[in-house]
């Protein structure tokens, strides 16, 4: 028999002291503040869509209206959730180019006043965009439903202030602005929201969805007992992602992920041949850029030639029926950084033009190393 010998060079993963309830308590802690929230926050053992559909499953139920706002691939998600708990459910869908307006949202509370819900997503990865939440936020808050944030893409790319922004259910994830672990995640719970919880029937009790559980189990018995075995190389990598955060400043954080989409922005349109698919610059999420390839030419076929001159950029073709049309840029977490987003730059001019396209690498890399300087010079 050959003994397994470990790598030294490997990061020690195993045999490590358990991770006990004070520990986690403190790694929910400074997710909170991170969060800007002085609300419940429960780090939930699972990828972010765990948390997402605990949210929906506890605080809807039939009799509820929800306000289900799409405006990427997640609130489809949503809306489907939604109906399975029995809730009525009115949909507003904003053109993936943009973001919806809270206009739009106070003419759909206004016209159905019975609106107890609403979900949003705050920033899209998947499609590029980010909706005013602030904005959002009061106009929910002044009709009095719940709402739910998707924050995922958000956290750590561009400011997130849950408790100002009236936000009841947040959720976030370490994947993408935090260069954290996928496998936990985090939703903050406000007061009014327990109570909804709590008087739903259908809420999920007794089960691995269930924000009931955590709350009886782990939050009022004063966080001094975890009720399962915590995922803990998670956990500690979630609390190592949100400390290196706080020692860069969050606001450090923000601007890096501000310049990169500034600086990809301004380097497509110098680099000629494809187009932000977000119209305006406010309307673009700071994690990830989508492009639009010119009609008669396949996204994917520029996506395989920029990766063919270099595979490390995070370009890909987006998923689905936008595939043929959208290609997606992730500058979030260390992807947000100049080097990354020039690279990126080179690697599309490199994909434009081995399908014939004119592309001007050159100017693309001047206009994003401009872009980049002045939003880091406005901070
Ligand atoms: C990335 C992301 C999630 C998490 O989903 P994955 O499929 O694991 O990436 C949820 N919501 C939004 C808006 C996201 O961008």
């Amino acid at each position: 028999m050959t003994a397994v010998t470990a790598n030294a060079d490997a990061p020690v993963l195993l045999d490590l002291p358990p991770l006990g309830a004070a520990h986690f308590a403190r790694i929910e802690d400074k997710v909170a503040a991170l969060m800007r929230t002085r609300c419940d926050v429960v780090a939930m053992q699972g990828e972010a869509l765990l948390p997402l559909e605990a949210c929906i499953r506890s605080a809807v139920r039939p009799g509820s209206t929800a306000l289900n706002i799409i405006t990427g691939p997640y609130g489809e998600t949503f809306g489907g959730w939604l109906r399975s708990c029995g809730a009525e459910v009115i949909t507003i869908a904003a053109p993936f180019t943009g973001a919806v307006s809270p206009q739009q949202v106070a003419d759909a509370l206004r016209e159905h006043p019975e609106i107890d819900f609403v979900s949003l997503v705050h920033a899209e990865a998947a499609t590029g965009n980010t909706n005013p939440v602030a904005e959002i936020g009061a106009v929910v808050s002044a009709h009095g439903a719940l709402l739910m944030l998707d924050a995922v893409a958000s956290v750590g790319a561009e400011p997130l202030l849950t408790d100002e922004w009236g936000v009841d259910l947040c959720v976030i994830g370490g994947q993408k602005a935090l260069a954290g672990p996928a496998g936990v995640s985090a939703v903050s719970v406000s007061a009014r929201a327990w109570e909804r919880i709590a008087a739903n029937e259908q809420a999920p009790r007794r089960s691995y969805l269930s924000l009931l559980d955590w709350k009886e189990r782990w939050i009022d018995g004063g966080r001094s007992a975890l009720p399962h075995a915590p995922a803990q190389l998670e956990m500690l990598a979630l609390e190592q992602a949100v400390d290196r955060i706080e020692g860069e400043g969050l606001d450090g954080v923000i601007t890096r992920h501000r310049a990169a989409a500034g600086a990809l922005r301004a380097g497509v349109r110098a680099l000629g041949g494809l187009v932000p698919y977000v119209i305006r610059d406010e309307d673009a999420a700071p994690a990830a850029t989508t492009l639009r390839a010119p009609v008669g030419l396949d996204a994917r076929e520029v996506v395989s030639a920029a990766l063919g001159a270099d595979g490390l950029v995070p370009v890909q073709a987006a998923a689905g029926a936008l595939a043929k049309e959208m290609i997606r840029v992730n500058h979030y977490g260390r992807a947000a950084d100049r080097d990354v987003v020039l690279a990126s730059l080179a690697a599309l001019a490199t994909g434009l033009r081995a399908v014939g396209m004119d592309a001007d690498g050159d100017a693309a890399a001047t206009a994003a190393d401009e872009a980049w300087n002045e939003v880091s010079a406005a901070r």
